[in-house]
């Protein structure tokens, strides 16, 4: 097919091929609740889904709310969740979450982004984990790999978090925004890999500006795509 033009109609192709190929993503953190899934997301920044898995049963035998979790011993905390990293300042996040759920909304975490991010730990990713996966609103989490390919693929320039999911946002309908963020970073991770892009296997190949030349860029150069250009987004 004739490559898409402009960042709309590539997204277009960009969410129908990926539906198709992932078609049944969820989020890979175990959780039982809204409470659970907060924490284990402010567990999994610079972590790997499946180490937070690992620590998450204890911390949630021994904190099974936000209101035994805001009374907890910080050491007790930070001695759980060593192995997820930063384990001092997440720890303290914990608590600090459990304490603003607790005091601030009857112990109910809230669905709006106003409000979550208002909680210690919680920036707008986090945020927009919470309401696309659990609350089923919509929300458009940007990690690392919704960062990359939403650039590779030219449906943004922006390198700022919050304007690519501007940017990504008014591309797709809201009602898409959770999914494509998780098969954003499912294809992130099997296929578009950040050192190696496997283009020749992507099923995107034919509508990705950046087919074939991604794994050639230098970081720099796949950081800054095309300075000076006006926004992909708006194109
Ligand atoms: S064609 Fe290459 S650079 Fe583009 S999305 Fe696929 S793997 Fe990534």
């Amino acid at each position: 097919m004739a490559r898409p033009r402009g960042a709309r109609a590539r997204a277009e192709v960009v969410t129908y091929r990926l539906a198709a190929e992932y078609p049944d993503v969820h989020c890979a953190l175990t959780h039982r609740n809204a409470f659970e899934l907060l924490a284990a997301t402010i567990l999994s920044a610079q972590c790997t889904d499946e180490r937070v898995n690992r620590v998450t049963p204890k911390l949630f035998s021994r904190y099974p709310d936000p209101a035994a979790l805001a009374v907890a011993d910080p050491a007790s905390v930070e001695e759980i969740v060593a192995s997820t990293g930063f384990f001092r300042m997440k720890a303290k996040n914990l608590i600090g979450m459990a304490q603003g759920v607790t005091e601030r909304f009857g112990g109910v975490v809230p669905s709006a982004v106003d409000d979550l991010v208002t909680l210690p730990g919680v920036g707008r990713k986090t945020a927009n984990v919470l309401r696309s996966v659990w609350f089923d609103e919509p929300g458009l989490p940007v990690d690392t790999h919704v960062t990359r390919l939403s650039r590779l693929l030219r449906l943004t320039s922006e390198t700022d978090a919050v304007r690519i999911e501007h940017d990504l946002g008014g591309l797709v309908e809201p009602s898409e925004w959770g999914r494509l963020s998780l098969r954003l970073i499912e294809h992130g991770r099997r296929v578009c890999i950040a050192r190696r892009p496997q283009c020749g296997a992507c099923l995107l190949a034919d509508t990705c500006p950046s087919a074939g030349r991604a794994g050639s860029l230098s970081p720099r150069a796949r950081a800054v795509t095309r300075p000076g250009r006006a926004s992909a987004a708006r194109s």
